[in-house]
């Protein structure tokens, strides 16, 4: 992409700065180089959703991802159809900065893909979140949520979340019932609890909640819930407003082991699935009723970004994260971080994660992207005369590394990485 000539100088100044990557969802390394790769890996994951949009049908989709002994010509026939129609949106950039900036393709075509995919399966091996993270992102370490793997991860580049919205789903409830514990609400939240402190021990370095209606819990409302989740068949018919009664109250239990061990609780709001379930508005009454609790608000809660950008700046409990932004769109981010610089101090803003959870390539892409669009929004102040370079620097580096740290308290003693 060309930039102009302050933004080119600011984004070049950024090329090797330390990173903090504020989410993902990897999966470890040893499970990600169990599976075979070829060129789909990259147009996987947020493709999915403008693949669909466009035409692919899911099972399509399915095959292209998970068939891996497909030959790659066969899957860029399935694929050819439908990639113009996206090859210019922003999920598709982060795939094409990797083929260019890595494997020196200007794009992926019938002729090229055979050796592109051989190429991805060759680096396919141990070390490869190494040299992506570290020696091409220069990524300190990695926020991940994804709570199958807990206990799996090098936690010196990948620190894992608990995640506790999964306590309102009835496979916790199932798996807490199936351990022969009292069949009562208050043994669940205590079970939830010692869960937490469990991870605590291991290695956890925040929560994670999808922001949801909070109200003060009402038990008898959450004992209901709690009873419907037992049985598979009463779950389905449960919308998501209808188990807030026990996310409230596994809420209130977790928050506290949050509030007394200072973790930060990262809250996804908005962008996916049915985006208004997930509000960003909805963490005001729950940061209200935590003041002492300190929240990380994800995504800008797209589209509802002035929204979200105002719980940053009136909440003093509340950051703002701007993960998987970049890529939904760079345009709309450069406009929210110019807006940021007028509303939001410069210690409350996360500018990067980048949200996988198979292909790590793309972070790199990702990154890009990011700096890229913390450059425009800086480069236009330093134009006006409002500050200079070396003070849209130092602004950048602390959305990039010193927030994240600070947030998640990533350099707690025993954690701090071997420099
Ligand atoms: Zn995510």
């Amino acid at each position: 992409m060309r930039l102009s000539a302050t933004e080119s100088e600011l984004f070049e100044g950024l090329r090797d700065i330390p990173v903090i990557d504020a989410h993902e969802h990897l999966v470890p390394e040893a499970a990600r180089i169990a599976r075979n790769v070829d060129f789909f890996v990259l147009f996987s994951h947020y493709c999915s959703a403008d693949l669909a949009s466009a035409g692919m049908s899911p099972d399509t989709y399915r095959r292209l991802q998970d068939d891996e002994d497909m030959p790659p010509e066969e899957k860029w026939r399935l694929f050819e159809p439908h990639y113009p129609m996206i090859r210019y949106g922003s999920y598709a950039r982060p795939a094409r900065i990797w083929l260019k900036d890595v494997l020196g393709f200007d794009d992926l075509t019938g002729a090229n893909c055979r050796e592109v995919s051989e190429r991805l399966q060759e680096a396919n091996c141990v070390g490869l979140y190494q040299r992506v993270l570290r020696d091409r992102c220069h990524i300190e370490s990695a926020l991940v949520d994804n709570s199958e793997h807990h206990t799996e991860y090098d936690m010196d580049l990948l620190r894992p979340l608990w995640r506790i919205t999964d306590f309102a789903f009835g496979h916790s409830v199932r798996a807490y019932l199936a351990a022969e514990k009292p069949g009562a609400l208050d043994g669940y939240l205590d079970w939830v609890c010692a869960r937490g402190e469990e991870l605590r021990q291991v290695g956890t370095f925040g929560l994670k909640l999808i922001s949801f209606p909070y109200s003060r819990p009402v038990m008898d409302e959450a004992e209901a819930v709690f009873e419907a989740l037992q049985s598979p068949e009463r779950e389905a018919q449960l919308t998501w407003t209808d188990r807030t009664p026990l996310l409230a109250a596994v809420c209130d239990r977790a928050l506290e082991l949050a509030r007394r061990h200072s973790l930060t609780v990262a809250v996804h709001s908005g962008v996916w699935g049915d985006f208004r379930d997930s509000h960003p508005c909805h963490l005001i009454p729950l940061a209200m009723a935590h003041p002492d609790v300190r929240f990380d608000l994800f995504h800008l809660g797209m589209p509802f970004v002035r929204e979200a950008v105002l719980v940053g700046k009136m909440f003093p409990n509340v950051s703002l994260n701007l993960c998987w932004n970049a890529v939904v769109s760079p345009e709309l981010t450069v406009r929210v971080l110019d807006e940021c610089l007028d509303m939001v101090p410069l210690n409350n803003l996360i500018a990067f994660g980048a949200d996988y959870r198979i292909a790590v390539e793309k972070v790199h892409g990702h990154l890009v992207m990011a700096k890229e669009c913390v450059a425009r929004a800086l480069a236009k102040r330093i134009d006006r005369g409002q500050m200079d370079v070396a003070e849209a620097a130092a602004i950048a580096r602390l959305w990039l590394y010193d927030n994240p740290v600070a947030v998640y308290n990533l350099h707690r003693e025993g954690w701090a990485r071997r420099r």
